[in-house]
């Protein structure tokens, strides 16, 4: 019989585990180097050297969960540049989450952020309303422009009254398509699941858009299946695993039911999430390993499959540099990829930036609740976007596209950020070839 083991202890099994990644760190300080919060924040606490100990202090009892431990734990944007970086192979972003969810084990989520993901994993209706009634109030009140007074009610709601918010769409990308897109031009070959992730669906639907044409026009069918929900990494970023491992769980049982060759998803995070954080909640097995392998961000599916001849594609002619997106450059290992396609593109300058694969401060829900120090370390960014003199930077994923045209609006600069699909489908288009 299968012992039951509650939620406090497998929390605690898993503050064990963090507390084991402190035995391996040899305490040589590389981290603080390489943590962009630490960069801006200065405080120990707030490396990862200094989160691993925590772990290992709170496991021995030595300290308790203050609002000390927790500011320390929150800081962090899991980037992974300290993993990526550490010479004795310490997982800290690892031990970040773990510490989150101990935490929220002992003092509850807080009610707002328990609202919110108990919609995303019970029901995706309300947020939906809640974006297009979002979206609705934008157009109405005029934009949000620099001087519209509006901002000034932003504090309200959490938000500072600086920021320049993405236009939420009037109608979500999946009602936009049937479930099943047929491929162009004759019989497909091969039939493709689309995770279009939560901003894709409600925000960035030009983006369902640009991969949507691109793979139909490319012969494929795509599948996008509507009960999908959120790939759990926002929930499981706070701390909440119950609800991260039920929405993993939704999404895979849900894509197993579509005879896929591939799922490809247009959001860096979404695709961490379906190709590796699934595996801390779903036991190993056949149809595990079979469902992460399907997995590819659409940059990565692109280059892979699709035969795009110079012919295809129309000129933008544009210069052009490229953002990593944390979950795509360390989270995925891809980074080749998105720029072979933006050099592809006749007309196209391309020109790289100083330190594209630093993180841009925006890491998900951090930028909503850590603003100011994510402007911080975005105003990097920014300088070294303005020192590349370009007219657009390109990126995969959401947040990165929603903060870095934030700040670059703040700094009333006119450098565009956009997902590279669209640039792809726009020249694609140009060629008249979708
Ligand atoms: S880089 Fe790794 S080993 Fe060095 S102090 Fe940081 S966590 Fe410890
Ligand atoms: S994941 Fe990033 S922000 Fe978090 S401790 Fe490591 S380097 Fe710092």
């Amino acid at each position: 019989m299968t012992k039951h083991i509650s939620v406090k202890q497998q929390a605690e099994t898993h503050l064990l585990e963090a507390a084991k990644e402190f035995q391996k760190c040899m305490q040589c300080g590389k981290c603080r180097s390489v943590c962009p919060v630490f960069k801006e924040m200065g405080n120990e606490l707030y490396v990862a050297r200094g989160k691993n100990k925590l772990a290992e202090k709170l496991v021995s009892g030595d300290i308790q969960i203050t609002q000390r431990v927790k500011d320390a734990v929150n800081e962090c944007l899991n980037c992974k540049t300290c993993s990526a970086n550490c010479p004795a192979g310490v997982s800290p972003e690892h031990v970040v989450l773990r510490l989150r969810w101990y935490i929220t084990t002992q003092e509850g989520l807080g009610f707002f952020k328990a609202l919110i993901f108990r919609q995303l994993v019970w029901r995706k209706w309300p947020i939906t309303l809640g974006a297009l009634l979002i979206g609705v109030a934008q157009r109405a009140l005029f934009g949000i422009g620099p001087k519209n007074p509006v901002r000034y009610l932003f504090p309200l709601f959490g938000f500072s009254k600086r920021r320049f918010f993405p236009q939420m769409a009037l109608r979500s990308a999946q009602s936009q398509y049937p479930e099943v897109i047929p491929a162009k031009n004759g019989p497909a070959k091969g039939r493709i699941g689309y995770f279009t992730g939560c901003a894709g669906n409600l925000i960035y639907t030009n983006v369902v858009k640009s991969v949507v044409d691109i793979l139909t026009g490319y012969g494929y069918e795509v599948v996008i299946p509507k009960k999908q929900k959120c790939n759990g990494t926002p929930v499981l970023a706070n701390g909440d695993y119950e609800g991260a491992k039920m929405l993993m769980e939704h999404n895979f049982n849900l894509f197993q039911q579509y005879d896929l060759d591939a799922i490809v998803v247009a959001c860096s995070s979404c695709g961490m999430a379906l190709k590796k954080e699934i595996k801390l909640f779903i036991d190993d097995s056949r149809e595990l390993q079979a469902f992460t392998k399907k997995v590819y961000d659409i940059n990565e599916f692109i280059e892979k499959n699709l035969d795009i001849k110079e012919e295809d594609l129309g000129r933008l002619p544009y210069k052009v540099s490229y953002h990593d997106p944390c979950h795509m450059v360390r989270g995925q290992g891809i980074s080749e990829q998105p720029r072979k396609l933006l050099k592809m593109i006749p007309g196209v300058e391309f020109k790289e930036m100083k330190d594209a694969a630093v993180c841009c401060g925006s890491a998900g829900s951090y930028c909503i609740t850590h603003y100011d120090t994510a402007i911080k370390i975005n105003n990097h960014k920014v300088k070294n976007i303005q020192d590349a003199e370009v007219d657009y930077v390109a990126t995969g994923c959401p947040t990165c596209v929603m903060h870095i045209q934030d700040n670059l609006q703040q700094h009333e600069s006119g450098e565009k950020v956009r997902f590279v699909v669209e640039m792809l489908a726009d020249s694609l288009r140009a060629g008249k070839t979708i």
